[in-house]
């Protein structure tokens, strides 16, 4: 299917998740996953009217959105991969979101940069809801913690959580775990659900989803 046609498929079905969860439409922002696609198909994705897009690495997405950004400024750009602290200060210049903060070391970077450049992106921070050892994110137990010291001392403009459930278990279980303690802390974003999930994902309380394949289809492999 064309790409228009996709994202047109893609936004009935989070109207109709968000109907059928008595929530409003309005309240969830479709972000699309351009990682692995060409500009081109970022063009094509803007001239259907997608504004919101989202890269897991610093450097694609530096290389695909400079320029495109320029021309086209009401873009928003989010960063929903992984951040070496040592790019701190090139996530802070590109990125309007910045969804995976998800340490101390990364929060007083990203301070000290947000200071230096006066620029202030979003921040989410990156919860590790299933406890799985290889994956990025906060324990959920040191969330409150954190955001202390994110939101007191650094002063950060911590606006959301994220967080990428385990495969293979039933999604809901954590969607609703991360949607209560982002409730719980008083954060208005909730970025959960993927192409795969991404209706239970809006039953649960998402505002925001994350869909790459289900609006591009396959991705080049990087
Ligand atoms: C790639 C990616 C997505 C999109 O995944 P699809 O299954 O292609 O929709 C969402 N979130 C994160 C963090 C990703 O890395």
């Amino acid at each position: 299917m064309p790409l228009a046609e996709n994202l047109a498929a893609i936004r009935a079905a989070i109207h109709a998740a968000a109907k059928e969860a008595g929530r409003d439409p309005g309240g969830v922002r479709l972000l699309a996953v351009s990682k692995g696609q060409p500009v081109e198909a970022i063009e094509a994705a803007y001239a259907a009217g997608q504004r919101d897009f989202g890269e897991n690495r610093a450097q694609e997405a530096a290389r695909k959105f400079i320029q495109f950004r320029t021309s086209h400024p009401d873009i928003r750009l989010h960063l929903i991969g992984p951040l070496q602290t040592n790019k701190a200060a090139d996530a802070v210049r590109l990125f309007d979101v910045i969804e995976t903060l998800d340490r101390p070391k990364l929060a007083y970077a990203l301070a000290e940069e947000m200071r230096r450049q006066d620029r202030h992106p979003d921040l989410y921070i990156e919860v590790n809801i299933g406890h799985e050892p290889q994956k990025a994110g906060i324990a959920p137990e040191s969330l409150a913690d954190f955001l202390t010291l994110c939101r007191g001392e650094l002063k950060l403009p911590v606006r959301g959580l994220m967080a990428i459930p385990p495969l293979g278990d039933d999604p809901a279980l954590y969607f609703r775990k991360l949607a209560a303690l982002a409730a719980a802390h008083d954060l208005a974003a909730c970025s959960m659900g993927m192409s795969g999930d991404f209706k239970t994902a809006i039953a649960c309380g998402a505002t925001e989803v994350r869909i790459g394949t289900g609006i591009f289809g396959a991705r080049n492999q990087h």
